[in-house]
């Protein structure tokens, strides 16, 4: 498997895909990379600066803590100032910033309980370990990591743990790209699509890009040579006006998906409207609990709001999810944010396009 991997690496087939690329290319082209994990690839494979220039490439609103709203940030930076609780998060989450200057790297400094964890499964842990406090569970991710949420809500169920919650922020991805896709200010030809969230939904989800919005749209993996065959694909595919959702990942993705992982997620979860960093709120494209599973609902329990906040003051990353502005274009990128002192949200995630530009693009 190294050496099968080590193959969609190979500069030699490589440079065959871009020498092809060139040739075929038969106008300007835009794509949209959906996912942070190939803005990251892209940078780190070089593929940036290999392109030719008439091929433009806009990052999505896929990196699940650039997307969470201010309003969700907010309101977890509230329970996290409740004294009987003690929050689990993933470390991304942590420098994220609030309103006022917040976040809850800040919190903890003046306090708070929070603990960094890896997954949803040390959360529960931590329940068991500290049963007079209510620990929340702070669920951001898309499709992919949702599924492992709702085991775990199961297990906790199961087990009777009654201090264990979490606060679900998670957000799916078809409905977003349809919003997108309805935006007239969005320019997109075509689309990359997430490989990990497809893992989950398969292809089916998506085929309204294709017969919708005629969007040639590849779900595709993170090494070059997987994203130099999807921009092949596309190229081909505006050429004899086809647009059609590929599944070029299918070492990793089956066409069905995981049934078995979307019918936990349905046990606990329900589908819901959610907000969204710089799309606002996009109906049906959150998770909410249902059933009896609500008593997991840390909202609930805890008393605590959404509320639909304005962006943080200068920052732009709602453009910049939107694929309407290149990071590199906002006034404070590498002057009043940088990954050691972020403005906003796109800048502190490893899988967001602020700290991308700024790693690989300055
Ligand atoms: Fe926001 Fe900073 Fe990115 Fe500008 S550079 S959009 S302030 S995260």
């Amino acid at each position: 498997p190294t050496d099968t991997l080590a193959r969609f690496k190979d500069p030699a087939l490589c440079g065959n895909l871009l020498d092809r690329i060139r040739a075929e290319l038969d106008g300007p082209l835009a794509f949209m990379e959906v996912c942070g994990t190939h803005t990251m690839a892209i940078f780190q494979s070089g593929l940036h600066s290999l392109l030719p220039p008439e091929i433009r490439h806009l990052s999505g609103p896929g990196c699940p803590v650039c997307v969470t709203h201010e309003g969700e940030v907010a309101a977890f930076l509230e329970m996290a100032g409740k004294d009987d609780v003690i929050i689990a998060t993933f470390g991304d989450l942590m420098r994220v910033p609030g309103p006022r200057g917040t976040s809850l790297k800040l919190a903890q400094a003046e306090g708070c309980r929070i603990e960094v964890v890896y997954s949803a499964f040390d959360a529960l842990a931590l329940a068991q370990k500290h049963p007079t406090a209510k620990i929340v569970f702070l669920g951001v991710g898309f499709e992919t990591t949702a599924p492992t949420v709702a085991a775990t809500v199961k297990i906790a169920a199961e087990q009777g743990l009654n201090n264990f919650f979490v606060f679900a922020m998670h957000k799916l991805v078809p409905p977003a790209l349809s919003a997108l896709l309805q935006d007239p200010d969005v320019k997109v030809d075509a689309l990359l699509l997430p490989g990990h969230v497809s893992t989950i939904i398969g292809t089916e989800p998506y085929q309204f890009l294709a017969t919708d919005h005629g969007v040639p749209s590849i779900i595709t993996g993170f090494e070059p040579l997987d994203i130099l065959q999807a921009l092949l694909l596309i190229i081909e595919q505006r050429k004899t006006n086809q647009p059609t959702v590929v599944n070029q990942y299918s070492r990793a993705v089956a066409d069905a998906g995981n049934p078995q992982a979307r019918k936990i997620m349905s046990e606990v979860f329900a589908v819901s409207d959610a907000l969204w960093r710089g799309l606002g709120t996009i109906p049906h494209s959150g998770l909410t609990f249902h059933g009896d599973y609500r008593r997991y609902d840390a909202r609930e329990v805890l008393g605590v709001e959404v509320q639909d906040l304005p962006p943080l003051p200068g920052c732009r990353c709602g453009d910049v999810l939107k694929g309407k502005m290149k990071p590199s274009a906002c006034p404070l990128f590498s002057k009043a944010c940088t990954p050691a002192s972020p403005v906003g949200p796109c800048m502190v995630s490893t899988e967001g396009s602020c700290a991308a530009y700024y790693k690989y693009a300055l």
